[in-house]
């Protein structure tokens, strides 16, 4: 790949990191500032403490999100973007054009969903998923 590539890259992660920061200070806003609990309306309540773990799972989310952008973008830097960090072998390039923070080549990222799903609830980061297979 070409210096310049790797720039433009470099310039949509960044953008990326931006808006998954911009989520996670608006959901922050939301948990302490606009979920209202003080009620003794049992219903509420728990309509309250429900939309609370709803955003905290979003925050979950995005903080895995962006720990993996920040990641990737240290790869970058080190000149080992682009390579599968299970196999090693290079990344598909329509693969990482839609998905520039993909750490593995579809083959490993398969396994590792079909492992993951077996441990824990990944129904909130589905969708990042799911378009990670429309990529390939
Ligand atoms: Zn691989």
């Amino acid at each position: 790949m070409t210096r310049r590539k790797f720039d433009d890259i470099r310039r949509k992660l960044l953008g990326e990191r931006d808006c998954v920061e911009e989520s996670l200070r608006r959901n922050a806003y939301h948990v302490f500032y606009e979920i209202d609990d003080t009620t003794r309306d049992a219903g509420d309540l728990a309509s309250a403490s429900h939309d609370r773990s709803v955003l905290y799972r979003l925050q979950e989310a995005d903080m895995k999100r962006l720990t993996l952008i920040n990641e990737v973008l240290s790869r970058i830097d080190e000149d080992g973007y682009g390579i599968c960090e299970q196999c090693g072998e290079a990344i598909g390039r329509v693969r990482l054009e839609a998905l520039p923070w993909a750490m593995n080549c579809l083959g490993c990222q398969e396994q590792k969903d079909s492992m993951e799903s077996f441990a824990t609830d990944s129904s909130v980061i589905k969708p990042v998923l799911d378009s990670e297979y429309d990529a390939a």
